[in-house]
């Protein structure tokens, strides 16, 4: 079995003590779909029994009425994720339940762990039994083999043998945990609702993002810290470092396209630095044009940051289609453009004869971009000039964002001049790394990580030593 590598873009969600806390969890996992559209799942406890239900599908299709029904309790975690097709699909969804010496536990991960298959191989040649090929479970077989008594201590210990990217929330009959690596890759806020009615005290949330907290009305408190465990339970919130913090890495890719605009991420308004990338986009790679149209909906705050700054006007020229998300249902005649079509259609009476400046937040492999453009053309453009509101993406990410293998990448394998020919623009700019990092605010609630348009990657692939859990030396 192989680990689910650079695929496993996710949503996490988890909530403390609050007597609809299925739906909550629900509530926010909908909030979440855009980071994960495959499987999903929702882990709930009545204070005594956990109860699980995770199906493949998005979330308001897998959660009707009568499945929430089947999961009571006043905690409860969820999960959405993006994973690779196929009958292993369904087995990898999280969360991950399980039955340990330490109580029952289930786990719920964003972001992928570099170090995985070293200590997974390990294990299981000391006779663990794997049930999935997710790099998630590993954490879960570390807390139960943990020499450490209880479950804090066992999850702190676990955490310190894994490296890479995780932000993860956990659940146990009486406790919900959350925690994030040292290097802050993958985001993880913290929120309150004020306790109202029949609830004694307020109710404690974790999502990934914020735009979860709006939906079910709890207030943003903080972000969990890189490095810390944060632990709900009777006793209340506590916290603890269980590893120093690191040079902060963490994804820049979060608030160029992956999280949505109305969430806070890494302390920061992911609509600010959008259109400041648009902004900054536009000052470094200006174009004499009569239209910016951005690419729905991945370019569109780039693109109104791109139109304020240049002051050539926003026009919605290319209409996304929102209720579409895939069909098997094809022409037996090839119609050109097909895929794309059935997603994005331009709208005539704007772009005939004009100069267009079409804006997007990367190109991958290219094969969007060039029918995007050519259907632009088609339309009756008289000229289009792609602008991409982020350097070229030149290197996997290992640590949870899908991007495909360097030799899939665009940008590893042609010049920008031989993008643009292939895409058939006439003009094609990207933003530059600093002009990326300063419209991000790099430096100021965070640092970033850039791997994606750098190769320089801020881990390592860590060799673990020794199985023992106990001589598995400690970062
Ligand atoms: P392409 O031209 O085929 O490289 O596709 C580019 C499009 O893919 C752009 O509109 C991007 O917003 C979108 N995109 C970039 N990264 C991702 C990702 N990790 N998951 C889904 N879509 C992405």
């Amino acid at each position: 079995m192989s680990f689910d590598k650079f695929r496993d873009e996710c949503g996490v969600v988890a909530i403390y003590s609050h007597l609809e806390a299925e739906k909550l969890v629900y509530l926010g996992l909908h909030a979440l779909q855009h980071r994960g559209q495959e499987s999903a799942g929702i882990v709930t406890s009545d204070g005594m029994a956990l109860h699980m239900h995770k199906a493949m599908g998005l979330v308001a299709d897998i959660f009707q009425e009568a499945v929430l029904a089947k999961l009571p309790g006043t905690l409860g975690i969820g999960h959405t994720r993006y994973s690779t097709a196929g009958d292993s699909a369904l087995l990898n969804a999280q969360p991950i339940m399980v039955q340990s010496n330490k109580g029952m536990m289930a786990l719920a991960h964003n972001g992928n762990l570099v170090n995985a298959q070293d200590i997974r191989h390990r294990l299981e040649s000391q006779g663990s039994i794997f049930q999935t090929n997710s790099d998630t479970e590993v954490i879960v077989h570390l807390i139960a083999l943990s020499k450490e008594q209880t479950l804090p201590e066992a999850m702190a210990d676990a955490l310190r043998r894994v490296e890479g990217a995780f932000s993860l929330v956990m659940i146990s009959p009486d406790r919900i945990f959350a925690a994030r690596d040292p290097r802050g890759f993958r985001p993880l806020a913290m929120g309150r609702i004020p306790a109202q009615g029949g609830e004694k005290q307020d109710t404690i949330v974790f999502a990934s993002e914020t735009c979860a907290f709006d939906l079910i009305g709890a207030t943003f408190e903080r972000d969990v810290k890189p490095g810390e465990l944060v632990i709900v339970g009777p006793e209340g919130i506590t916290s603890r470092t269980y590893a120093p913090a690191l040079a902060q890495s963490s994804c820049i890719f979060e608030h160029v396209y992956f999280s949505r605009p109305d969430s806070l991420v890494f302390g920061r308004a992911v609509q600010e630095s959008r259109e400041e990338l648009g902004r900054q986009l536009a000052r470094e790679a200006p174009t004499e044009a009569d239209i910016v149209v951005p690419v729905p909906d991945s370019g569109v705050t780039a693109a109104m940051g791109y139109a304020a700054e240049s002051g050539i006007p926003f026009r919605f020229g290319l209409i996304r289609n929102h209720y579409i998300g895939r069909t098997f249902i094809e022409p037996r005649q090839s119609v050109r453009d097909f895929g794309v079509k059935l997603k994005i259609n331009p709208v005539r009476s704007l772009l005939e004869g004009k100069r267009v400046v079409l804006i997007d937040d990367s190109i991958v492999r290219g094969t969007t971009s060039r029918k995007i453009v050519r259907m632009v053309r088609s339309a009756g453009a008289k000229e289009v000039h792609m602008r991409i509101s982020c350097p070229p993406t030149i290197s996997p990410c290992f640590y949870g964002v899908d991007t495909p293998s360097k030799k899939e990448l665009i940008g590893a394998n042609k010049s920008v001049e031989e993008i643009r020919e292939f895409i058939g623009a006439d003009s094609l700019s990207y933003l530059s790394l600093t002009g990326m990092k300063k419209a991000c605010g790099d430096g100021e609630k965070t640092s970033y990580c850039t791997a994606c348009y750098t190769g320089v990657y801020p881990t390592n692939w860590v060799d673990v030593e020794e199985i023992q859990p106990a001589s598995i030396s400690k970062r």
